[in-house]
């Protein structure tokens, strides 16, 4: 388990499909429609670290900062635009796929961009 801005994450697994599908990692929460298919020689390094979530983003070749918040978000980013109170705007950026969720390279083309409030109107305006 790791603890993310009170958060708790659930470990990658990985996933082997018994039907001559081979290897995926499967991130958890993400469900299986965003595991990411990987090679034989992926699984054998995965095993061998300690710290899955890190094996998963080098896996991924992201950094482990963008693995973790893609999980701790659900693969739905978040708006970044702040709010009159300074914080940050709590709207959630939809997928065009399945339900909420994103996959991790979409997410983070995504991540940070405005919600469909900010990308029309005056930020001062916006309370939520
Ligand atoms: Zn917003």
């Amino acid at each position: 388990m790791f603890h993310f801005s009170s958060v708790t994450l659930t470990p990658p697994v990985i996933y082997h499909d018994e039907n001559g599908g081979g290897f995926y990692l499967d991130h958890g929460a993400l469900g299986i429609a965003n595991a990411t298919k990987i090679t034989e020689s992926q699984t054998h390094y995965f095993q061998n670290q300690e710290n899955k979530f890190l094996a998963a983003s080098t896996i991924l070749n992201i950094a482990l900062r963008s693995y973790l918040a893609w999980m701790k978000t659900q693969g739905s980013p978040q708006c970044g635009a702040l709010t009159k109170g300074g914080r940050g705007c709590r709207c959630r950026l939809r997928s065009q796929g399945y339900g909420d969720y994103m996959g991790i390279h979409e997410w983070m083309k995504a991540d940070g961009s405005y919600c469909h409030i900010h990308e029309n109107r005056s930020f001062l305006a916006h309370r939520n």
